[in-house]
């Protein structure tokens, strides 16, 4: 038995996006920078992919930059603001993914900028009131705050957020990469300066993802080299991927509502399996409305705690006791630090994808039951 619960983490490239990707790493392996027919072929399908995904964001294809995921995108973003604006604050979130904090100490440190970390509340949320008396105090701000926590999945309202932001003239970024192609971002609407997506969350490959940058907020480039990417990214593309990130787009567009209701259907099941089979069982993050792919369990203190993911593991079923990176780790999270959770509690998190289904589901919430159960 082989069950994949941890979709947070990385989700199985979907069939349909493979087919799209193939050609480009067989026979269409042109470099898109090479004026000659193969070049050319490679490029088109670039563009061919920036415009999809673009009028999918409803924004100009001019401000959609491939990269290599999340990370980069945070890091170009975050680094470019800096290096370009008269930056003297930033604002941002403990509950952050460590693409974004870990990139501000380093900018904080080089550039000597003040930090300032929002307070949040037991579910991960930050206060908007908190935020508009900073913005009134201080100028050259640049605002860093997710639209979905990858731990918790507790959202945050990026359109308030924006509104906000641009009220005293902040720059805001936004590491959309729980988000983008879960929920559906009207970028026309929503006052977000720069904003980064991972295709592998949502069924594309790895190694590739995008950064909107909105076009009133031209930033220098982290990554320099060639004229890739209109300046903004240097290197060759991975052509193959960036096709592959915008069919996975267009798939999860296309089955938003469907796919949604059922993944939302599966964390239901989870839940109600889960309160019927164990005592005590809590459910950490906003349970009401947060993320519909991510189920942040916190199991009582008991033996069976430090091994539960082992375990888990061992029966087949993969989960996460946090981000990808602290995975297995028994101490808790910067996040689940920050939500003030109980330390002697143990903190599983599942998280699903439309290819699961119920019967995975029963089955990891009896298991989890049996593993509590025989301690
Ligand atoms: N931001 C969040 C919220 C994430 O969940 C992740 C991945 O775990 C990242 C950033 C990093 O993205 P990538 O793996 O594409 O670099």
């Amino acid at each position: 038995m082989s069950i994949y619960l941890d979709n947070a983490a990385t989700t199985p490239l979907d069939p349909e996006v493979f087919e799209v990707m193939e050609p480009y790493l067989k026979d269409q392996f042109g470099n898109p920078s090479s004026t000659h027919a193969h070049g050319r072929q490679a490029k088109s399908a670039i563009e061919f992919s920036r415009k999809e995904i673009a009028e999918l964001l409803n924004c100009s294809t001019s401000e959609i930059f491939f990269t290599s995921g999340g990370t980069e995108g945070s890091n170009t973003i975050l680094r470019g603001a800096v290096a370009t604006f008269d930056i003297r604050n930033i604002i941002t979130s403990p509950t952050e993914h460590h693409a974004v904090l870990h990139t501000i100490e380093d900018l904080a440190n080089d550039r000597k900028l003040n930090v300032t970390y929002l307070d949040v509340d037991d579910q991960g949320h930050i206060s908007f009131h908190q935020l508009e008396e900073l913005l009134k105090d201080i100028s050259g701000t640049l605002v860093s705050i997710m639209h979905a926590n990858n731990e918790i999945g507790t959202l945050t309202n990026v359109e308030r957020m924006g509104e906000i932001c641009k009220e005293y003239e902040a720059v805001f970024h936004s590491d959309a990469v729980q988000a983008v192609a879960h929920y559906r971002h009207d970028l026309s609407k929503l006052k977000i300066d720069g904003m980064v997506a991972s295709a592998h969350k949502f069924h594309g490959p790895k190694g590739t993802g995008f950064m909107y940058i909105n076009k009133g907020c031209r930033i220098k480039p982290f990554i320099q080299g060639g004229p890739q990417e209109r300046e903004m990214r240097a290197g060759t593309e991975n052509v193959a991927g960036i096709a592959g990130l915008a069919k996975a787009m267009d798939i999860a567009y296309h089955d938003m509502e469907k796919d949604s209701a059922y993944i939302l259907g599966l964390k239901n099941r989870m839940v109600e399996k889960l309160k019927s089979s164990i005592t005590g069982v809590r459910f950490s993050g906003d349970l009401k409305d947060g993320l519909y792919t991510v189920l942040n369990i916190s199991l009582p203190a008991s033996e069976a705690g430090d091994m539960v993911l082992f375990n888990l593991d061992l029966a087949g079923i993969s989960a996460s006791g946090g981000s990808a990176c602290s995975a297995g780790a028994t101490t808790s999270s910067h996040v689940m630090e920050a939500i003030r959770s109980d330390p002697q509690r143990t903190t599983v998190r599942f998280s699903f994808s439309k290819f699961n289904t119920e019967v995975e589901i029963d089955s990891a919430a009896e298991q989890l039951a049996i593993l509590y159960s025989t301690n």
